[in-house]
């Protein structure tokens, strides 16, 4: 029988399951949200592992106000003023600030991050009463629609995932994605808020993001994280690399990073990011990779291996 989980009434008992580092999906403006708390990594790779979602793309941090999301991102004073629209169902792409307390895996280890501060009062409440950034990312099983009630929301994961009802989804699409780049906009993704909309507000012209840049998240890009050291998959290390483990690790005398000594997937998602960084950061040539299961997170995982593999146009 499939354990069925029990709603929450009320925005503080939304708040507490989050807090908790459980998932709770919510109802925004756009869509309805499955929602983890940002700082959290195993939270978030909880939201992988609900949606079966078999790759890492960087994730829309949701914030309740524009303290909150100073907190993650740095605000140019232009930045400032496209920020003055929110709430809305606008998400923008800015710099990330150094050691924001995001989970790597939220943010898909870029130094940019997304944020949005959804028009829901419901939304708003619950992201305030938890205190931290929001990770949601729709609330469906992957490659399903996005729910716009909560009874899709429950009949989509089978009633696993608790859901705060906050009444159908005025806007019902996704959110409009504008990545910032000095004093010009571009439209990674079209959304609720037609572009034409803000060049209105801001009086600033929005470019719209050429051919497959658009469609392609970055987390899509197939070298979205390239690191400068080559990298070698499914195998052992050889003299003069580095290796990067999970479990057993065969004797080496270089540079040794275990992603998990135990074998345990979920440990190796939660290091994945960081250890490719602090590796890469060291210089070496290259760096072999230990076969990881293709199962569970291990998916999101190989694919993301696969990426850093890639070679680069
Ligand atoms: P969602 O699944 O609703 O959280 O939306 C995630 C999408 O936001 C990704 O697929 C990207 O298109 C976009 N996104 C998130 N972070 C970034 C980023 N740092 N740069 C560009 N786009 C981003
Ligand atoms: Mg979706």
């Amino acid at each position: 029988m499939i354990p069925t989980s029990t709603d929450p009434s009320t925005v503080a008992e939304a708040a507490a399951i989050l807090r908790a580092g459980r998932l709770c999906a919510f109802a925004t403006e756009t869509v309805y949200g499955l929602g983890a708390d940002a700082t959290n990594a195993d939270a978030v790779l909880s939201i992988y592992e609900t949606k079966g979602r078999p790759r890492f793309n960087p994730l829309i941090i949701h914030c309740a106000d524009l303290a909150m999301a100073e907190t993650v991102a740095e605000f140019s004073p232009f930045a400032r003023k496209v920020a003055a629209l929110w709430p809305a169902s606008l998400t923008l792409v800015l710099p990330a600030r150094p050691n924001n307390g995001l989970a790597d895996v939220a943010t898909a280890g870029l130094d940019t991050v997304a944020i949005r501060i959804p028009d829901h009062p419901i939304a708003l409440d619950l992201i305030r009463a938890v205190g931290r950034p929001l990770a949601a990312p729709s609330a469906n099983p992957s490659g399903r629609l996005s729910p716009t009630t909560a009874d899709q929301v429950r009949q989509g994961f089978g009633g696993r995932v608790p859901v705060l009802d906050g009444g159908p989804c005025q806007a019902g699409v996704e959110s409009t994605i504008l990545r910032i780049q000095g004093e010009r906009l571009v439209q990674l993704r079209a959304g609720a808020v037609a572009r034409e909309e803000v060049e209105r507000a801001l009086g600033v012209e929005v470019a719209v993001a050429a051919g497959d840049a658009a469609i392609a998240a970055p987390g899509m890009l197939a070298s979205h994280y390239a690191p400068n050291a080559q990298m070698r998959l499914n195998s052992g290390p050889r003299e003069e690399e580095a290796y990067l483990a999970f479990g057993a690790a065969p004797q080496f005398a270089g540079i040794v990073r275990n992603l998990s000594p135990s074998g345990d997937l979920r440990e190796a998602a939660r290091n994945l990011f960081s250890m490719l960084h602090e590796l890469d950061a060291m210089g070496v040539g290259t760096i072999a990779v230990a076969p990881i299961p293709d199962e569970g997170l291990g998916e999101a995982i190989n694919d993301r291996l696969r990426r850093a593999a890639a070679p680069r146009g």
